[in-house]
Order: C-alpha cells, then sequence, then structure tokens
C-alpha cells in the first residue's frame, strides 16, 4: 500500500501519549504521506512541530476553522500572514463555512473565507475546505474568485451528484473518508457517479472512524478501510484505488 491521508489532526493532544505508536501503525499500514490542516491560530505551533518531527511523512497547512474565526479577526490574518511568510506550507486549510455547528456569525465567516481564499491564491496553494451546511454560500464565494486556478479539496464530501459535480467543474476533488463506510451513508450512491479522477481519500482523525471501529479514535491507518470500501463501491481492484488517489493528491499538493 501508499495511501495519502490528505486530512488529519494528528498533532491534537489525544495522540500525543502514544504518538510513536500511532506513527508505527500508520507506516505498517502503508501511509507514506498525511498532510495537516490547521484549525486556529493557536495549533499552528503544533502542526510544525509535528512536521518537523517526521518531515518524511508529514506536511503541514495554515488556516482557521470556520468554528474558530473571531468577530474581530484581523489579529487572526495578521498570524496567518506572518506564518505564511515563516513556513513553507503545502496547502491553506482547514478553512469554510459551518451553518451547522459554528457559533461564529455568518457573514464573519464569509468575510474570512473569502480572504483566505485570496490568501491561496496568491501563494498559489490548493485548499482543504469545510462545508457544513452552508453549499450555496461557500459555492457563491468560490464562484467569484474563479479566474481559472481554484484547487483544493472539498473535505469530507457527503453532497449530492450535482454538487460533487458543481465543486468538480469549479477545478475541486472530494475528500472521502469513514462516512462512506457508515451503513446510512448515501455517499456510495453519490459516488458511482463521479469518476475516480476527482477522489482523494482522508480520515479527519481523530473524528470519523470508519466502520466497524466507529467510536474509537480515528488515525490514519485506517485509511485503508476506507480504500477497501471504495475498490467494493467502484467495483475496482485496491490497486486502482492505491494508485488513482494517490496520483490525485500528488499532482494536487505537489508532492
Ligand atoms: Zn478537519
Amino acid at each position: 500500500m501508499s495511501l495519502i491521508d490528505t486530512h488529519a489532526h494528528l498533532y491534537e493532544d489525544v495522540f500525543k501519549e502514544d504518538e510513536n505508536d500511532v506513527i508505527n501503525g500508520i507506516r505498517d499500514a502503508g501511509i507514506i504521506k498525511i498532510l495537516l490542516p490547521n484549525t486556529d491560530t493557536s495549533t499552528i505551533n503544533s502542526v510544525i512541530q509535528l512536521e518537523k518531527k517526521y518531515p518524511n511523512l508529514f506536511a503541514s497547512m495554515l488556516g482557521v476553522h470556520p468554528d474558530n474565526v473571531k468577530d474581530d479577526y484581523k489579529h487572526q490574518i495578521s498570524v496567518l500572514e506572518k506564518a505564511l511568510s515563516d513556513h513553507k506550507y503545502i496547502g491553506i486549510g482547514e478553512v469554510g463555512l459551518d451553518y451547522y455547528e459554528s457559533t461564529v456569525d455568518r457573514e464573519v465567516q464569509k468575510k474570512f473565507l473569502d480572504i483566505e481564499i485570496s490568501l491561496a491564491q496568491e501563494c498559489n496553494l490548493p485548499m482543504s475546505i469545510h462545508v457544513r451546511n452552508a453549499f450555496d454560500d461557500a459555492y457563491k464565494l468560490f464562484k467569484n474568485r474563479d479566474n481559472g486556478n481554484l484547487k483544493g479539496v472539498i473535505h469530507c464530501f457527503t453532497g449530492t451528484i450535482d454538487q460533487a459535480n458543481m465543486w468538480i467543474d469549479l477545478g475541486f476533488k472530494l475528500g472521502i473518508g469513514g462516512i462512506v463506510t457508515f451503513k446510512k451513508s448515501t455517499l456510495p450512491d453519490v459516488l458511482k457517479h463521479i469518476s475516480l479522477d476527482n477522489i482523494v481519500l482522508e480520515t479527519d482523525s481523530p473524528c470519523l472512524t470508519p466502520e466497524p471501529h466507529r467510536g474509537e479514535r480515528n488515525d490514519s491507518r485506517y485509511l485503508t478501510i476506507i480504500a477497501d470500501k471504495l475498490s467494493i463501491v467502484y467495483n475496482e481492484d485496491i490497486k486502482i484505488i492505491e494508485t488513482m488517489t494517490t496520483k490525485n493528491a500528488k499532482k494536487l499538493f505537489n508532492i
């Protein structure tokens, strides 16, 4: 196996105690690269520290999750700009709109995301995008910024066939993780209409643990379960799933 996890928060405290075991398990499972999306200005350091410790395995992203945007966000933007000049990032993320869980004002979320999109475009970096119950507004924002070079992953995609195609037409890939294994998920039926050219794998560790491990802490080794599930969904050999998703991730993130 040589799989790429395009979205995992392995720098979080829940992995501190058994970090070595987790890393060994991940390597044994054949995960060759893990992208670390940042969630807040306070986590920038933890992300970089983990990358520095295992530079061949990890690559860092920079962004603020929509749950963590402040009403007065100017300072957060200046912290992001400074971080961008201090470190070489593989992408901008995790960024987006969350109208489900986030208590942050929607107009503030939109303004902040718009600035993050422009940062990504200035630096020519792909984005890792979180969209929850906010498809219309998120799509509008990206469409307005479409200059032919938008790129990134719709992280944890769970939408319809139409929405999938709209994102793909804008230049994005779909990030597929544990949800595809959930018993009630409609994602397998949607994916049958979406070419493997547009799919990358992710875990969103420590969340969204795939079946049959739901309820446990997630980590990147479970990417193999998602690849297995996709081989059933697409009726393709696991080798094809591995080759295609790894190729897509490498090309998108310039790995
Ligand atoms: Zn995430």
